[in-house]
């Protein structure tokens, strides 16, 4: 028996990597976010407001959420401080790492919802490790390499 899996997040329906694979390469797309760009990617962000999605953007110092980014699904807002931002439009990849992440919270559609379950939770039903690679996959994409990259977000 393996020890039983922790979550960092809330606990949503299960997607397996090949499905995240899918909806990332979709969103990255759809976004015009690729490795020819990914240095000008400020057009590909303002994009979100399509797609109903508010990208608020803090000045550093006004910045007080525990995370460098967060996704609120009730009013479907991206908040991230001003220095990941435009270092995320610029594609430096820890930066750009946020906004995936997040955006990855949006397009795999993770709700405030509790997903009640009496069974362990799965790694796949973990909404952190699940925007973690959407990011992973999408920062492959670009031409990144994520190998020694760790994920640290809790929300
Ligand atoms: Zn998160």
């Amino acid at each position: 028996m393996s020890e039983p899996y922790q979550l960092r997040g809330n606990r949503v329906q299960p997607l397996d990597q090949k499905s995240i694979e899918f909806m990332a390469l979709k969103v990255a797309q759809a976004f015009n976010i690729n490795r020819r760009n990914r240095k000008r990617l400020d057009k590909s962000f303002e994009m979100l407001i399509d797609f109903s999605v508010t990208l608020n953007v803090y000045e550093d110092k006004e910045w007080n959420f525990l995370t460098r980014g967060h996704f609120d699904p009730n009013t479907m807002t991206i908040s991230v401080p001003n220095s990941i931002y435009t270092l995320a439009c610029q594609g430096e990849k820890e930066a750009l790492s946020v906004m995936l992440h997040e955006m990855g919270h949006v397009f795999l559609a993770h709700r405030a919802i509790l997903h009640h379950s009496s069974s362990a939770p799965q790694k796949e039903e973990d909404a952190e490790w699940q925007a973690d690679e959407f990011a992973r996959v999408i920062l492959e994409y670009m031409g990144y390499t994520t190998k020694q990259m760790s994920f640290d977000f809790i929300a």
